[in-house]
């Protein structure tokens, strides 16, 4: 099982702001800004360049709430950054796709 897999089976806690059939919106335990949320599919894809053409819609969910619960925290009005890591160079520390929902302060480009 992955950690995210873990989270969402309830064995480790975590701050869960949103759920429902597919994904899950938690609050990430090391923020790099204000608000700094995940949005995970709760079937595990290891990683978005691993992603298969059933994976379709499940993706297309999670953008779509990723923007629903940015929307409900106010970051909408001021601004935010959706973030999928792949691999060594993108900084992937946890094999389950996930995207970060970074807000709530000026967000520098280029990323490090
Ligand atoms: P990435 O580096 O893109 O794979 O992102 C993994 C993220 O998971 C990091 O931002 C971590 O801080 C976060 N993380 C690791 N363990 C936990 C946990 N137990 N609960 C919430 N977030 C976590």
């Amino acid at each position: 099982m992955t950690l995210f897999e873990r989270i969402i089976a309830r064995q480790i806690p975590a701050d869960i702001l949103y759920e429902d059939e597919s994904v899950v919106a938690i609050r990430d335990i090391n923020p790099q800004a204000p608000v700094h949320l995940l949005v995970v599919p709760k079937r595990p894809i290891p990683r978005i360049g691993e992603a298969l053409p059933e994976d379709q819609a499940v993706l297309g969910h999670l953008l779509l709430k990723a923007g629903e619960v940015a929307r409900s925290l106010g970051l909408d009005q001021t601004g935010f950054r959706l973030v999928i890591n792949h691999g060594r160079d993108g900084g992937e520390t946890v094999p389950h796709l996930h995207c970060h929902l970074l807000g709530g302060r000026p967000l520098g480009w280029p990323p490090g």
